[in-house]
């Protein structure tokens, strides 16, 4: 059998650091917001090259929160667009919608399965406050132009990383910038499966704004910026201390392991050849991470029913795209709108097995399998 993700093997990769994390803190005695949490904050910003970071209790709370704390500063209102990719998953849109903002869905291209500049420039009204980026299935969606767009037009460009730990952005100049810390603020979430993930639920927001961060850390604190005085009406929404300590032990390995997903990745590029089977565009090796590895079939079902005869488990992320869910039947900016490419992406995609525990035998024997499928 290959697992699509086997979380048991990628944790005892780092089994005996882990432990030693864990029960640092539990004798430690203190268990919210203490030094673990600090620390990690430290370096996760450190690894950005980012001036501040906030840990949230998860990746949806980041990018609520965010958002939350550009109303709270007066940069934003309840009403006001924000232009987000129509394939992401659901949780980019929830943040928007519960801030009152409107999402303003745009079709990705079916090759880079990312939002271009021609269709973020053609979403832009005079309600449109900012550009979220969503670097979706770990490929960095930036490109030069995205950013000229948001300058000129003063927009903010915002970045959920929730699927893209360590992927990089190769600028014309060379310079290697970190996805995250590529516009005014980012959200993460260290959901187990993502590349950089907790034993548990965790998120964090990434800026160099000053005042962003201090909002946003006091929403997620009750709302309070000294204690038992509320400026806002916040929630609890903090990183766990635990959590912290596991994620700084497995930040350290975050290159590595994303190193290992590319082997997997290369070998997949390199030899599916299903004339059934669509890969995604390649990108530079940098500006991917592959948290996912989707393949696009007309004919998905039947391949992961075939798959999975030989063992294989495969995920389709995501099966129903946002504006489709029931939960937004009655919404003016989601319900009846036709999303032609959102929605063939939607009816293909199918994800392969991909992870830093991987072997290229396994790959083998993957790659076999979808070349071996036909009609
Ligand atoms: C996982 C994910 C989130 C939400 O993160 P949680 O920590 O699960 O709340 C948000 N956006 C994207 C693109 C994700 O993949």
């Amino acid at each position: 059998m290959i697992k699509f993700l086997d979380l048991q093997q990628v944790t005892a990769l780092h089994h005996d650091e882990i432990r030693e994390a864990v029960n640092r803190v539990i004798d430690g005695g203190w268990y919210i917001l203490g030094d673990e949490v600090r620390q990690f904050e430290d370096e996760y910003a450190r690894y950005h090259d980012r001036k501040f970071c906030v840990g949230c209790g998860n990746g949806l709370d980041a990018l609520t929160l965010m958002l939350r704390a550009y109303i709270e500063i007066g940069e934003m209102q309840p009403g006001d667009e924000i232009i987000v990719p129509a394939n992401t998953f659901i949780a980019t849109i929830l943040a928007i919608t519960e801030n009152g903002l409107v999402p303003v869905l745009a079709e990705p291209r079916r090759d880079t399965l990312e939002i271009d500049d021609s269709v973020i420039s053609s979403c832009i009204t005079d309600r449109t406050r900012a550009v979220m980026l969503v670097h979706l299935y770990g490929r960095n969606a930036y490109t030069e132009r995205v950013g000229e767009i948001c300058r000129a037009h003063g927009l903010k460009l915002l970045e959920d990383c929730a699927q893209s730990q360590g992927c990089l952005y190769i600028a014309p100049d060379g310079r290697a910038i970190k996805t995250g810390a590529l516009g005014e603020a980012s959200a993460h979430s260290f959901y187990p499966g993502k590349n950089l993930g907790a034993l548990g639920d965790g998120g964090a927001v990434l800026t160099n704004d000053a005042r962003l961060a201090e909002v946003v850390r006091a929403l997620g604190n009750y709302g309070s910026q000294r204690k038992y005085v509320f400026g806002y009406q916040g929630r609890n929404s903090r990183l766990d201390e635990i959590q912290a300590a596991i994620l700084r032990v497995k930040l350290r390995y975050l290159d590595d392991d994303n190193a290992k997903r590319k082997t997997i990745a290369d070998y997949y590029y390199e030899n599916i050849n299903n004339p059934l089977v669509r890969l995604p565009k390649r990108m530079r090796s940098e500006e991917n991470v592959y948290h996912l590895f989707p393949i696009f079939c007309e004919h998905r079902e039947a391949l992961q029913a075939y798959l999975l005869e030989t063992g294989i488990q495969t995920q389709v992320h995501y099966p129903i795209a946002p504006h489709q869910q029931e939960c937004y039947a009655n919404h003016p900016a989601m319900a009846a709108v036709s999303l032609p490419v959102t929605e063939e992406l939607a009816r293909q995609e199918l994800s392969l097995p991909i992870s830093p525990c991987m072997t290229l035998e396994e790959a083998k024997v993957v790659v076999d399998c979808v070349n071996g499928f036909c009609r």
